[in-house]
């Protein structure tokens, strides 16, 4: 979500205003002057846009120690926003401090809201006029505490920040799709036709969504699954004639029309470098994963052992992909199928509350902080959740971090919150 940075100086009534902008009532304490708060993230949405709102403690140019600390966090904020709503107390009216802080607003080149708080009534809009000196625009006279003229603030507020993608959420969706995809001979389509046989194959296209003749409508579960680009699969074509470029582009081609990816391995045989190959190809596009062992009818006590051995090494870098062992061949467990593709995609789509994911995150970096290198050691502020499909993270921090401390808090990430089937992207976005 789009982030909006609430800046202005002590007591101008900054906290105030984010809960109106959050739409929550919350006791708040006003920032004392020089007393440093740690800045919390909050969600807000209006008219069905969201957006995370951060406010900034109570900035004081060319201030000392704590408060200075406060001064760079403001900036920090600002830095990482993608618009800025600048508070101003309109019954005290512009100040130095205020004019230094529109230098360094003008400095950051962000789109910045003028807003003229403590307007409680129409009798102190004249006030506000005076505001225009700041040379930031018109000035936006509301009452953060009545809530007077905030519902104009809000629709300013969208204007400024950037438009999101639309996403439909529970609207009406085609089917899943499914890349089922794997090294010549590990059982694709003895696997499609197992399910196309025993399941039913849909032949007639689904209302409302239009299917690709490359795919196969399959019913597994009680549900209309879409297995992408599977023409070569049910046709049955010569594959031992297809080189492993064109197997790779094949796999490629599915792996970016689907949602999932089903990558067959086959248990009998050592987990190869083409199959290292796919099930990379599988992550980088960023697409949920479950592996499907198939030929499990071949596996006996000794082959088990040493596959495990196998998984423990081979599959070290994706411990989180959800497995099945399956044997096309014999219809085993073929029916665990479908459930492991919903966990999967609903780790792939899921979305941590941002409140929720602070408060686990300052207590992660509060308990194990990024180590000190050459006398300093980077802060991480906060974090929002940019995107599903797979889960993508911004860490908002005051330097780069060590590339081990960041896959130390991805790591905890997953423990905390799960994403069994679904790659995870955490990135990091640190002060200028
Ligand atoms: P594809 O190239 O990935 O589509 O693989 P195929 O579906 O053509 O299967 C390759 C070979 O493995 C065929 O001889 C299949 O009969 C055999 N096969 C596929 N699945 C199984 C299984 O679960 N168990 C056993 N024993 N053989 C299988």
């Amino acid at each position: 979500a789009p982030i909006l940075a609430v800046v202005g100086r002590p007591n101008v009534g900054k906290s105030t205003l984010v809960n109106r902008l959050i739409g929550r009532r919350q006791a708040v304490v006003e920032d004392v002057p020089g007393v440093t708060r740690d800045r919390v993230p909050y969600d807000a949405n209006w008219n069905g846009r969201r957006f995370t709102v951060v406010d900034t403690g109570g900035w004081e140019p060319d201030a000392k120690d704590r408060a200075a600390a406060i001064a760079a966090q403001a900036e920090a904020a600002i830095a990482t926003a993608d618009a800025v709503v600048f508070v101003v107390d309109a019954t005290v009216g512009a100040t130095d401090v205020d004019e230094a802080a529109v230098k360094m607003l003008r400095r950051s080149h962000k789109p910045v809201i003028l807003v003229a708080n403590k307007v409680d009534n129409a009798a102190l809009e004249n006030e506000a006029h005076g505001l225009w000196s700041l040379g930031l625009g018109e000035p936006h006279p509301i009452s953060a505490l009545h809530g007077r003229n905030s519902g104009d603030l809000l629709d300013l507020i969208l204007a400024a920040l950037p438009e999101p993608p639309p996403i439909i959420e529970g609207g009406p969706r085609g089917p899943r799709r499914v890349a089922l995809v794997g090294r010549p001979n590990v059982g694709k389509s003895s696997l499609l036709n197992r399910l196309a046989r025993e399941e039913r194959a849909v032949v007639d296209s689904v209302a409302g969504t239009t299917v690709d003749p490359v795919d196969s409508l399959v019913e597994m579960d009680g549900e209309v699954w879409q297995f992408v680009d599977t023409a070569g699969l049910r046709k049955r074509v010569n594959q031992a004639s297809g080189t492993e470029y064109y197997a790779s582009l094949r796999t490629a081609g599915a792996v970016e029309a689907a949602e999932v990816a089903v990558v067959l391995l086959d248990s009998g045989e050592v987990i190869s470098e083409q199959d290292q190959r796919v099930l990379t190809s599988v992550v980088e596009a960023g697409r949920a994963l479950v592996i499907a062992f198939n030929k499990w009818d071949l596996v006996d006590a000794d082959r088990r052992f040493y596959l495990d051995k196998e998984i423990e090494r081979e599959l070290r870098r994706i411990p989180w992909a959800i497995r099945v062992n399956i044997s096309a061949k014999t219809g085993r467990a073929v029916e665990k199928l479908a459930p492991a593709l919903r966990r999967a995609l609903a780790s792939w789509e899921k979305r941590i509350p941002t409140g929720q994911l602070n408060q686990w995150l300052t207590a992660l970096v509060q308990a194990t902080p990024h180590p000190v290198r050459g006398g300093r050691a980077p802060r991480v502020l906060f974090a929002t959740q940019a995107g599903v499909a797979p889960p993508r993270f911004v860490l908002f921090t005051t330097g780069p971090l060590d590339a081990g401390y960041q896959r130390f808090v991805e790591r905890k990430l997953r423990e905390e919150f799960g994403f069994e089937g679904s790659p995870i992207e955490v990135s990091v976005r640190a002060r200028k």
